[in-house]
């Protein structure tokens, strides 16, 4: 590991200046980091820690019924939030499956959904992949059980989140703040697939942090399915997340998110067409799951994703639909 110099600034406007520097980065949980640092993926020549920015903290409600997740709120204080719980079960579902106790008490929502990807050609020093500036993505023809099956052509990792996906569900918004201010703008519109640009995973840029989640009110019912090898803690093999209104028996509105998919948390407008306008039972949560994998292109290891990924979605849609 290279040697870095340490920065604890009070204030987001004290991080943002010392973000300001060549080679900064920020430091949350830095469970993420940690391990990048000691592989000698990343070799910053400053860490910003933010664990003194007091905005950076809390869950608050906020006008008209939503909620603000600050941007340093733990997994486990996301869990266990009786609000969370309560209203947006979906995030609170997810937040308690990832990782393990100790790893959830570290870590934070924007590092969760910021964090790189866990793909072992990646994460290896040794293979400089597409995504680390060289010329393939090697799960391509190599070891690739757990890899994409959607939009997998050119780096076929998956993202890792899983938070990001009943946060898309929910249509969350983040707000984003650096050298030129602050924007708002939905979760989904910051991630960044392999055919816009392989090298990074989001849209924001150096010297800009993440402050906040923001949840819009829970409308109808929502879940969020983790499908795993093992029962204990581990990453997802599939996931799915869905939230659907469906007043007097019609579904007026469905978001539907697969995790552990694609290279970034996939909506599936082509699964969400297959329920708005009808009734929310077997036979259109089936179709509905069949329309988002429709475009799946296994790889030699991994067919067998895109049956969970079925599973897991035609779940998520019925529990949602009882949830209502
Ligand atoms: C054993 C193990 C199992 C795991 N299992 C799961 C799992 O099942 N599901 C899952 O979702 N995750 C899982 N994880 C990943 C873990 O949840 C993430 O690594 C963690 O959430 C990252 O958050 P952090 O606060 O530690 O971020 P850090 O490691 O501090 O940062 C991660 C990245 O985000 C950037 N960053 C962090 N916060 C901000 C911000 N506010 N603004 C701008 N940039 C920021 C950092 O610069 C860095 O690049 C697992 C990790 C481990 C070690």
């Amino acid at each position: 590991m290279r040697a870095f110099e340490w920065c604890e600034p009070k204030t987001l406007e004290e991080a943002l200046s010392d973000l300001g520097a060549k080679g900064a980065v920020t430091k949350a949980g830095k469970i993420d980091l940690l391990d990048r640092l000691k592989r000698r993926l990343d070799a910053p020549s400053r860490l910003v820690s933010l664990r003194r920015v007091a905005e950076l903290s809390g869950v608050r409600e906020v006008e008209g019924g939503g909620l603000l997740l600050g941007a340093l709120t733990t997994l486990s204080a996301l869990a266990e939030h009786p609000l969370l719980r309560s209203r947006w079960p979906a995030l609170a579902s997810a937040a308690g499956q990832a990782a393990t106790p100790n790893v959830r008490n570290a870590a934070t929502v924007g590092g969760d959904l910021l964090q790189r990807p866990r793909c072992w050609y990646f994460r290896k020093e040794a293979f400089v992949c597409a995504r680390k500036g060289g010329d393939s993505c090697f799960a391509q023809e190599g070891r690739n059980g757990y890899h994409a099956v959607l939009g997998n052509d050119q780096c076929a990792m998956v993202h890792p989140s899983d938070v990001a996906v009943p946060l898309l569900a929910y249509r969350a918004t983040v707000t984003i703040a650096g050298p030129l201010g602050r924007r708002t703008v939905p979760l989904e519109s910051i991630y960044v697939g392999p055919d816009e640009d392989i090298t990074r995973e989001h849209r924001l840029l150096p010297g800009e942090l993440l402050v906040a989640v923001r949840l819009p009110p829970p409308g109808g019912g929502a879940s969020y399915v983790k499908l795993k090898e093992r029962e204990s803690a581990d990453w997802p093999l599939a996931s799915a997340a869905a939230v659907l209104e469906i007043p007097g028996g019609r579904c007026t509105a469905a978001s539907v998110v697969l995790g552990a998919a694609a290279p970034l948390p996939f909506r599936s407008r082509a699964a969400e067409a297959e329920l708005v306008g009808g009734p929310v039972d077997e036979a259109s949560a089936a179709r509905a799951a069949k329309a988002a994998l429709l475009e799946a292109r296994p790889l030699s290891e991994n067919a067998h994703k895109v049956q969970l990924l079925e599973v897991a979605v035609r779940r998520a849609i019925l529990f949602a639909a009882r949830a209502v």
